[in-house]
């Protein structure tokens, strides 16, 4: 079936097109690109007053499947995606068995292929059982799929793996993603330490736990010359250190998520468990720091870290609660909001930030672009529509937001992947 989406505001920052023009979708691919294209037998999308974007790619979600399918399946987190707007996601592999190997890693890519409505690449992990102590088959794992390493969830503590991590990532061209924490320094810490932590009575975990990781692991980056990309970054220390090494010339490259970006350690005096999350949100001199470092491209992607919890678990004391935020189908409308609308990014950034820089750093050479032969991801915005985030319409399996019943103007209004319309809000 042919797709043929008429009068978009069609934005492709990798060609630096923005520009009211007509697409003709067939067989998965996009195979025109022109001012006015008539096609009888195709189906015929309005986008009159929308954004046509390439698909977004969310690069940091946690899909829970295998072993706590009770918080989300590949299945609902495909749903959940395709309804953020997100036409490609990673999940992470700290799952229950951790994806260390070539057998969760195929599951994981069949169980996509059969159930999910959104593209699926798996991150395998660094070390066995993301333990910290041995490398996993990383050539191995990357003939199965893997798209990226990280441990996320838990840091490399060793300098001495991640030396040989960055090394052996070097040799087969792909990144490698820290979660950056220093758990000497982070312990038993449940939210930013600084002058709300004591006034709100609550461990804190510094910033120096993440800068520190960040500095050690920029200097591996540059010595040994391989690419890592820092996951959810959340302090003004990491964007200055980061700075600098991108004006060295070190192949690092960066994302945020929009709960760091947008909301601050003095909101924890609700004692919300939603709004509990690693790394902590942190001081509004941080989150200065990180839209800022956005608009001067410092930062590359927005990842939502798409964690999601059962109401159980996060409904106890603080203290216990564990650490996460459902982000898949909040993201974009809270960056169209916060960021697009309120003039602290444009949204050929916002494009460039959800599209094109997740796949330039990820490898994903047919996506991340509107171009004639590039595959038929594709999402449609609408900047001015208002909506009330309602966490009971979730496709999600877990309802963990703290932004439920936020009003916000600007959402993805559909999603198309691989040429197929999976998500239809307009
Ligand atoms: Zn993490």
């Amino acid at each position: 079936m042919k797709l043929l989406i008429k009068n978009g505001r069609v934005i492709d920052p990798s060609s630096n097109i923005d520009d009211t023009l007509d697409i003709l979708i067939e067989k998965g691919k996009i195979v025109n690109i022109k001012s006015k294209i008539e096609d009888k037998q195709a189906k015929i999308i309005d986008a009159t007053r929308l954004i046509v974007a390439p698909g977004f790619i969310d690069m940091h979600v946690h899909l829970r499947e295998p072993g706590r399918e009770d918080k989300e399946t590949i299945e609902s987190g495909s749903k959940a995606a395709a309804r953020g707007g997100f036409t490609t996601i990673c999940c992470m592999p700290n799952t229950d068995p951790v994806n260390d190997n070539r057998g969760v890693t195929e599951y994981i890519i069949s169980e996509a292929r059969r159930k999910a409505i959104v593209n699926i690449y798996p991150i395998a992990a660094i070390s066995i059982g993301s333990k910290g102590k041995e490398l996993t088959d990383m050539v191995d794992l990357k003939e199965a799929g893997a798209i990226a390493f990280s441990d996320d969830g838990q840091p490399i503590l060793d300098s001495n793996l991640m030396r040989r991590a960055l090394e052996y990532s070097k040799l087969i061209d792909t990144p490698i993603i820290d979660h950056c924490e220093d758990k000497f320094l982070s312990q038993n810490g449940v939210m930013n330490e600084g002058f709300y932590s004591y006034l709100f009575g609550l461990a804190g975990i510094p910033s120096a736990a993440e800068e520190i990781m960040i500095a050690r692991d920029l200097i591996l980056a540059e010595k040994t010359g391989a690419r890592l990309h820092i996951a959810h970054i959340s302090t003004k220390g990491s964007v200055e250190y980061l700075k600098m090494a991108k004006e060295k010339g070190v192949r690092v490259t960066a994302e945020v998520t929009p709960h760091h970006l947008i909301l601050a350690d003095s909101c924890l005096e609700t004692y919300d468990t939603n709004l509990k999350v690693n790394p902590p949100l942190r001081s509004k001199s941080d989150i200065m720091a990180l839209r800022n470092a956005l608009k001067e491209g410092i930062i590359d992607v927005i990842a939502t870290d798409h964690a999601p919890h059962t109401e159980d678990e996060k409904n106890v004391e603080f203290d216990f609660a564990p650490f996460g935020i459902n982000g898949l189908e909040t993201a974009v409308s809270l960056i169209l909001d916060q960021c697009v609308n309120s003039g602290i990014i444009s949204i050929q950034k916002c494009i460039e930030l959800f599209s094109t820089n997740p796949a330039l750093i990820l490898g994903l050479k047919s996506k991340g672009k509107i171009q004639i032969g590039a595959d038929a991801d594709i999402t449609i915005l609408n900047l001015h529509k208002e909506i009330v985030i309602d966490k009971n319409k979730f496709q999600s399996k877990s309802r963990n937001t703290p932004f439920h019943g936020w009003k916000l103007k600007g959402t993805p209004v559909m999603t198309i992947v691989d040429g197929k319309i999976v998500w239809d809000e307009r």
